[in-house]
């Protein structure tokens, strides 16, 4: 039976891991950032030592491939990406890109040829930590953002990513996007259904629809020593008592919607100030649109009844949408042959987390092959996955991946259906 090197992933894994490392044994690494050059480096040495032809778009998005049989054919993508979130975790996205590696240099290694070009990818700028939104630079690729207004984003400090992207040498020459025959991902599932089924391959049905919303809530500024407590309007006690309605909601629609508050602002931000006017992202997720519309209107209609009773206006403004998306079932299928053909137990379940593949989906076939992590707590310097599951995901991947590439032989087996 083929299979990758799981020795080589751990080595490989345990050295990037030391990139923006933290002292309780996490990872920042934020993106375009010198520890994402320097991680980045280290993933293109390795391609070419291996002998993959490295290319970079004008993004950042790092390509190394392996030719197939037919240059004519459209490269089937495989990675994920190597930024991470402030103080996060060292497997959320590496994982994918590393298994990627592994999974070209396991072809070579078995003489194994493909139809189509294999493709290794690393994102640029996944998290959306320092430059939003997330998911930028796959965008681009997919044609969901415009080149020039990704290289214009700022960080908090004003620094642009085309400036950024220049400074650590990642500011590449082809242009974005191109005809792919699918792409595939490997990630940490960063919930707990794999972990309390103890199952270890997840195929990934598609990513719940997300709509992330500023909500303004305006009362008025006022002394914090002489106004009476009955005559203020103050905004945060109305934003507070929105963020508890908030999570009352996402429990009444539990277990498939999620409803979370984890950005506020008060512009007065002074002790000594009733603050007039708060804002904060209310973000909603949900697997199907209706849903997903069904928790925006309740929270609409209860904030707007709390605004009232405290005399107070609510706006709102949108800060991003995605609709739901489902993944190929065609690749879907694959994945779970080739977890049934290694013995792995499998189980179909949505992602709730925004992907890259989220993205690609709309270019081509596109998949996601999770595994558990601990506790299924990510983000987070104490997320942690079993090597054996990486090892597991890694080798489903390589399986899926012959499949795939050579769709047309495979397609003629009878054992398809
Ligand atoms: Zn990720």
């Amino acid at each position: 039976m083929i299979g990758i090197n799981s020795d080589r992933l751990r080595c490989r894994f345990d050295t990037m891991a030391k990139i923006g490392a933290t002292l309780r044994g996490g990872m920042h690494r934020l993106a375009l950032s010198h520890e994402d050059k320097v991680a980045r480096d280290l993933l293109g040495s390795w391609c070419r030592d291996c002998g993959f032809e490295l290319t970079v778009d004008r993004i950042g998005n790092m390509f190394a491939t392996r030719p197939g049989l037919n240059p004519d054919l459209p490269p089937l993508l495989i990675g994920s990406h190597l930024d991470s979130q402030p103080y996060a975790g060292a497997y959320d996205g590496p994982v994918g890109v590393l298994a990627a590696l592994e999974v070209l240099e396991a072809l070579d290694e078995n003489d194994i040829p493909t139809n189509m070009p294999i493709q290794l990818v690393n994102w640029s700028n996944e998290e959306g930590a320092r430059f939003r939104p997330p998911l930028l630079a796959s965008g681009v690729f997919a044609g969901v953002h415009d080149l020039d207004f990704a290289l214009s984003v700022q960080d908090s400090k004003g620094l642009s990513f085309r400036e950024e992207l220049a400074n650590i040498g990642y500011d590449g020459k082809c242009k974005p996007g191109w005809p792919i025959s699918g792409y595939i991902e490997i990630h940490i599932e960063q919930g707990t259904v794999l972990e309390d089924a103890g199952i270890p391959i997840g195929i990934v049905t598609g990513v719940v629809g997300i709509a992330d919303i500023k909500v303004i809530v305006q009362g008025e500024d006022a002394h914090a020593g002489p106004l009476p407590m009955s005559k203020r309007r103050d905004s945060l006690v109305g934003a507070a008592e929105m963020i508890l309605t908030a999570r009352e909601i996402g429990c009444r629609h539990a277990p498939e919607a999620r409803v979370t508050v984890g950005r506020i602002s008060v512009p007065s931000d002074s002790h000594s100030v009733v603050p007039g006017r708060t804002e904060f992202v209310l973000d909603l997720r949900h697997p199907d649109d209706v849903g997903l519309a069904a928790l925006e209107a309740e929270a609409k209609a209860a904030f707007s009844a709390i605004a009232a009773k405290h005399q107070m206006s609510v706006a709102y403004e949108s800060v991003w949408a995605y609709p739901p998306t489902l993944f190929d079932e065609r690749l879907q299928k694959e994945i779970a042959r080739a977890a049934r053909e290694l013995g792995h137990s499998h189980l179909r379940l949505p992602s709730r987390a925004g992907h890259d593949a989220w993205n690609l989906a709309r270019v081509g076939p596109s998949a996601m092959i999770f595994i558990p992590c601990r506790g299924g707590i990510s983000h987070n310097e104490s997320e942690f996955a079993e090597f054996e599951h990486i090892a597991a995901a890694a080798n489903v991947l390589l399986l899926t991946v012959i499949a795939w590439s050579n769709g047309d032989l495979r397609l003629q087996s009878p054992e398809i259906a």
